[in-house]
């Protein structure tokens, strides 16, 4: 096939794509609750259907936030080839994050304005979802005997850690190194860049104690928020620091975030708030921090931690009356697929295609759902490609691009002509 039909046929699916990106953009999936998400997938199901793909929906049952008010609803299309070939798998979730404040146009409503469509979702990532399946459209459309097998799942819970969602499929064998070969992610990282993977994240609980008294005699107590301004200190003085001082071979976008980082992400001590009237004068027995760490795939997770305890075990060395606790919340490894996987060869090549010019190949500094097709599924041949701008993801008046959704359609096709005959 001579690249130049397949995308001269994009191109003329180009309203086509705007209006798919729109329909999917006014359904609010927002998440959380997850609403929604059951009339989202079957538009996307519905959609794959008449062309010939089959369907799967599978509700995540027993996950977190699943009911039958909001049921985790994922879909899973699938259109086999009369001849044998690869498995390109194109995965997004449906879900988006909250709206915010700040908007200056309806958020559900997909309002083009200058060229791009305005809207909660449409870079994040409901443009790439389209964009996915305009490509796959034109390619069957322009050979319909194409080998292989396309598929594309439509899935639930990304923005609150994909259980609902992608890693269920994995659990469920549905996405995984034995069904799938190829994987591609459409986030929003742009139309010119192969991102690789995402970095690692930890976030744990800090907490000081202290001892409650009097507020006017606070030599009677001892200050759980004082013991934490100790913490603050110490973080500052050495832990930032150290964490500046370490490069890694990820090349994490933007450029403050191509190190270890560490996010204070909330910060309590003392009485609650809240509450009507003036507070009590009581000495604060308790503080409480909530720490976001992201951390490079050159560092062990028991590094990461044992940095931390490290800190705060020469605080109880040095301090009097320093206690603490250190829980952990969650954790997420890094992942970094090789620049020479056949899936990243083929999009970088498509990318030289379509544009003219050498991709750039990026990291992510957030987690996503390659994390669960890389440790569940075991299958490392997976990156993210999509249009749309990275920055703009969560933010108010948010926004895609209509030609950039048309020119990742058109390297998206190029690259899955590619894979599934073979030449990936
Ligand atoms: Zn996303």
């Amino acid at each position: 096939m001579n690249p130049d039909q397949l995308k001269a046929r994009i191109e003329s699916k180009r309203d086509d794509l705007i209006d798919l990106t729109q329909r999917l953009v006014r359904i609010p999936t927002i998440n959380p609750p997850g609403d929604f998400y059951t009339p989202c997938a079957e538009l996307l199901g519905d959609r794959l259907r008449a062309r010939g793909f089959e369907l799967k929906y599978i509700r995540a049952t027993n996950t977190p936030g699943d009911s039958d008010r909001y049921p985790r609803t994922n879909v899973v299309a699938r259109r086999t080839g009369k001849k044998a070939g690869p498995v390109v798998h194109f995965n997004g979730h449906i879900d988006v994050v909250e709206v915010g404040s700040g908007w200056s146009v309806d958020p559900f409503a997909a309002e083009i304005k200058d060229g791009r469509i305005y809207g909660r979702g449409t870079a994040d990532m409901k443009g790439g979802i389209a964009a996915a399946i305009i490509a796959m459209e034109a390619l069957l459309e322009l050979e319909p005997d194409l080998p292989g097998t396309l598929e594309l799942s439509g899935t639930a819970d990304e923005e609150s850690g994909g259980y609902g969602g992608v890693a269920y499929l994995c659990e469920q064998g549905l996405l995984t190194r034995d069904t799938v070969d190829h994987v591609i992610i459409p986030e929003p990282l742009n139309k010119d860049r192969v991102c690789l993977g995402h970095r690692g994240v930890w976030w744990a609980e800090i907490e000081t104690f202290g001892r409650i008294a009097h507020g006017s005699m606070p030599c009677l107590g001892d200050s759980a928020i004082r013991h934490m301004g100790a913490v603050l200190g110490a973080m500052e003085t050495t832990l930032y620091p150290q964490l500046a001082r370490k490069t890694t071979a990820m090349p994490v976008v933007p450029d403050g975030a191509k190190q270890s980082t560490l996010n204070i992400n909330s910060l309590h001590g003392g009485q609650g708030e809240g509450h009507d009237g003036l507070p009590a004068p009581v000495v604060a027995d308790s503080c409480r921090m909530i720490i976001d760490r992201r951390f490079l795939i050159e560092e062990p997770l028991d590094t990461v931690k044992g940095e931390v305890r490290e800190m705060l075990e020469s605080l109880t060395g040095s301090r009097t009356g320093f206690r603490y606790a250190l829980r952990d919340l969650f954790e997420v490894h890094p992942t970094m697929t090789n620049k020479d996987a056949p899936v990243a060869r083929s999009v970088a090549e498509a990318i030289r295609t379509v544009l003219g010019r050498d991709p750039d190949y990026v990291v992510s500094p957030g987690t996503y759902d390659q994390k669960h097709i890389d440790r569940i599924g075991r299958l490392h041949n997976c990156i993210a490609y999509g249009p749309g701008i990275l920055d703009l993801a969560h933010t108010p008046d948010e926004y895609v691009g209509i030609d950039d959704l048309v020119t990742s359609a058109q390297v998206m096709a190029l690259a899955t002509y590619q894979l599934v005959h073979g030449h990936g």
